[in-house]
C-alpha cells in the first residue's frame, strides 16, 4: 500500500469531533459454495481496510469489479458484519441487531445501482417517500407529505410527480426517487454504490450533477463507488482505489490525479477514460 500522505489527511483534526464512520482494519471474509479441498473455500473480499467519512465530505471508492466496493458499502451501512476489526459511528462501537440498525439508518442510507430493483414496484411515489418517515414515527401525516414535497423540490422532479408509479418513470428519475428516499431522514452520510452505473450515459452527468449540489446545500458527506475513475474524480474530494479487497491508494483527488503512488492505480488511470 502506497499512502504517503494518510498522516497528512489526517493532521489537521485532532481538535474535531470523531468522523461519523470510521473503519479500523476491517476485514470481511465470504465464504463461496464453490469452495473443495483444491480451491479455498472463502474469499478476503474486504482485507484490512481503515478509512473514515465525515459530513460534508465526499469520498470515492474506485477499483474493478469484485475488488470489494460492495463489501465495504454494506459494511459501511451496517449490513455486513465484520470478520476483523472494527466500524465506529460518530466514535462509538456498533451493537448490530435490528433496532442499532434501524438507528443507524438515520444516519447513513444508501443509494444502489439498479433504481428499478430498488424501488417497491406496487407503490406510487408519494408511498415510498413517505414509508421512511413512518417507519420512524417521524411527524404527522400532514406534516409527512410536505416533507416528501419538498423531498421531491430538493432531487428536482415535479410534484406531479407524487401518485406515479415506478414503472411509469424513466431511469434517472427513478434514481431521483431513490435519492430523495436516501435523503427523507436527513442522514448525515449516503452511501451510494454505482449509482450512475446501470443509467443511460446522457442522464449520468445529471444524476452527478445532483449528488454535487446537494453535498453542498445540505452539507452531506458521500461515498461515491464506482469502477469508472473519471466519474469517481468528478464527484470525490479523496478516492480510496481498492484492488482484491486492499486499499492500495488513498489521497486526495488533486494528488492522484498529480501522481499516483500505486502501480494498480496508474493503470487504471492510465485505462481509456470513459463518458461518465
Ligand atoms: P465489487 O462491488 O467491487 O464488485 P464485491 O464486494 O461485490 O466487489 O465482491 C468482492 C468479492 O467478494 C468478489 O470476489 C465476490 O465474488 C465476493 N462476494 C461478494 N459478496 C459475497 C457473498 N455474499 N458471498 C460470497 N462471496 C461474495
Ligand atoms: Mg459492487
Amino acid at each position: 500500500m502506497s499512502s504517503p500522505d494518510s498522516a497528512s489527511l489526517n493532521s489537521d483534526r485532532r481538535d474535531q469531533p470523531p468522523p461519523t464512520i470510521e473503519l479500523r482494519d476491517v476485514r470481511v471474509v465470504h465464504r463461496l459454495r464453490s469452495g473443495s479441498i483444491f480451491r479455498p473455500d472463502t474469499i478476503s473480499a474486504v482485507d484490512g481496510v481503515s478509512v473514515s467519512v465525515r459530513r460534508g465530505e465526499v469520498l470515492g471508492v474506485v477499483g474493478e469489479s469484485g475488488s470489494g466496493k460492495s463489501t465495504l458499502a454494506r459494511v459501511m451501512t451496517g449490513l455486513q458484519p465484520v470478520t476483523e476489526g472494527l466500524v465506529l459511528y460518530d466514535g462509538e462501537g456498533f451493537a448490530g441487531g435490528r433496532t442499532a440498525r434501524r438507528e443507524l439508518g438515520r444516519k447513513v442510507s444508501v443509494v444502489f445501482q439498479d433504481p428499478s430493483t430498488a424501488l417497491n414496484p406496487r407503490l406510487p411515489v408519494r408511498e415510498t417517500l413517505v414509508d421512511p418517515l413512518r417507519v420512524h414515527g417521524i411527524g404527522s401525516d400532514a406534516s409527512r407529505l410536505s416533507r416528501v414535497r419538498e423531498l421531491l423540490h430538493l432531487v428536482g422532479l415535479p410534484q406531479s410527480a407524487l401518485e406515479v408509479m415506478p414503472r411509469q418513470l424513466s431511469g434517472g428519475q427513478r434514481q431521483r426517487v431513490a435519492i430523495a428516499r436516501a435523503l427523507a431522514l436527513e442522514p448525515e452520510i449516503i452511501i451510494a454504490d454505482e449509482p450512475t452505473s446501470a443509467l443511460d450515459v446522457s442522464v449520468r452527468a445529471q444524476v452527478l450533477n445532483l449528488l454535487t449540489d446537494l453535498k453542498q446545500e445540505l452539507g452531506l458527506g458521500l461515498v461515491f463507488i464506482s469502477h469508472d475513475m473519471s466519474t469517481v474524480r468528478f464527484i470525490s474530494d479523496s478516492i480510496i482505489v481498492m484492488h482484491r479487497g486492499k486499499v492500495v491508494e488513498h489521497d486526495t483527488t488533486d494528488r492522484i490525479f498529480a501522481g499516483a503512488q500505486d502501480e494498480y492505480t496508474r493503470a487504471l488511470l492510465a485505462a481509456a477514460p470513459s463518458l461518465l
